[in-house]
């Protein structure tokens, strides 16, 4: 083996290794918990949905664990068998060595190992979510979510490497931080396009219908200084009882998104209180925050590629005869994620600072913390969310405090 592959055979260990011990603990710390419900979630969960999420909670861990050491193998096999430079010289002889071969090679093999995945996907869908009754799928519908999916992958992903890979011809040694710029922008359109564009492929949305609630989420916008134009209801029942509101684009582009299960499932001073805490993220910045951060970890990425791409150590290392771009890229989307883990208690940290100054926001517009606390406690027992993980647990996996944690922050 060389050091390279040593390096990266080291990093895909510790994360595995990190991450089925996070499983772990999390699961001991729920079925050391099975029977009675706690006193801190008296009045919060039923003694019945309590039981159910634990159990929800273990099947999802135990399933999540085996698929973790899948991908680790996966991935390990790609990486370690010589099988991706042997493709990339068989495919570089068939179609050249031009940029677009290169980014078809790309987005061709990250397909393939997407594809080898599917059926542990099937199995999550179709019998875990079945079973605690929150899939809404159908076979068919699955699978077409799937091509479109790819179909969409390759639209965008193909020109968009393309730039990419040419921009080393184009502008020499600096290309990476073009590429960033590049890359930034074409995010930010993104986020306007992306509701517009994508999202009609997969589901429906359609303007939330005048009435009482509408004019009701109206007023309370106006009284938060936020000129709403588009409150938006996406057909999230189509695919799952999950529920959920988010929050895309900016400036005038800027809309809401609320899910049709969220409206089923909440009072309309509850939908206020959720809609009042989305508008929150959006009054105090929280939007230029994460686009700022997830620029500077962009900037970073660029820069590496941009070095490894003329290093030829990185590709002797991985058994490649010739220097390309692409296969940087294609190698550094697998070895990123191998470091990035690392970081995710503290990106966790920034958008749960987020989260609670989103809530005292909404508290302040809607007058008293019941409703949304009202709308978090209904959402959990909905979407049997485990209310109390492992603390180092939710470190590393969770973007949102607890409820608890939200309740606590609110009451003050
Ligand atoms: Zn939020």
């Amino acid at each position: 083996m060389s050091s390279l592959e040593i390096v990266f055979v080291v990093a895909l260990l510790a994360k595995l290794v990190a991450e089925l011990a996070l499983e772990f603990l999390n699961r001991a710390y729920v079925s050391g918990r099975t029977g009675a419900l706690p006193e801190s979630l008296e009045g919060v969960m039923s003694a019945e949905n309590f039981a159910k999420s634990n159990e929800y909670t273990l099947v999802k861990s135990r399933f999540g664990s085996l698929e973790l050491v899948f991908d680790a193998v996966v991935v390990a096999a790609v990486v370690l068998s010589g099988v991706l430079p042997e493709a990339f010289a068989a495919w570089t002889g068939w179609l050249g060595e031009g940029a677009w071969s290169q980014a078809l090679f790309l987005i061709v093999t990250m397909m393939v190992i997407s594809l080898v995945g599917v059926p542990l996907d099937y199995h999550r869908q179709f019998r875990i979510e079945e079973r605690f009754g929150f899939n809404r799928s159908t076979l068919g519908l699955w699978i077409m979510d799937k091509i479109k999916g790819m179909l969409v992958g390759l639209a965008i992903g193909g020109p968009l490497l393309w730039v990419l890979i040419s921009l080393v011809d184009w502008l020499g040694a600096y290309w990476w931080l073009y590429g960033f710029v590049l890359m930034f922008c074409f995010q930010l359109v993104m986020m306007v396009l992306y509701p517009m564009l994508i999202v009609p492929l997969f589901n429906k949305l359609t303007p939330l219908e005048d009435g009482p609630l509408k004019s009701r989420l109206m007023a309370m916008s106006d009284k938060a200084g936020f000129k709403c134009n588009a409150i938006q209801v996406i057909d999230g029942s189509k695919r799952s009882a999950h529920s959920n509101a988010y929050f895309t684009g900016f400036g005038r582009f800027r809309r809401i998104v609320l899910y049709d299960t969220l409206i089923e499932q909440l009072g309309e001073d509850e939908i206020e209180a959720v809609l009042a805490h989305e508008i929150g993220h959006y009054k105090k910045g929280h939007v230029p925050k994460m686009i700022a951060s997830s620029a500077v970890m962009m900037l970073a990425g660029f820069w590496l590629v941009g070095y490894l791409a003329r290093s030829e150590w990185f590709f002797e290392d991985f058994g490649f005869e010739t220097m390309s771009i692409g296969v940087a890229f294609l190698l550094f989307s697998v070895f990123g994620g191998l470091f990035t883990f690392w970081l995710s208690p503290l990106f966790n940290r920034l958008s749960r600072k987020h989260e609670y100054e989103a809530d005292a926001f909404a508290r302040e517009v809607v007058g008293d913390w019941k409703p949304l606390s009202g709308a978090l406690r209904r959402l959990s027992e909905k979407n049997l969310s485990n209310l109390l993980p492992h603390p180092a647990y939710s470190g590393f996996h969770y973007s949102h405090p607890t409820l608890l944690e939200r309740e606590a922050a609110m009451r003050g």
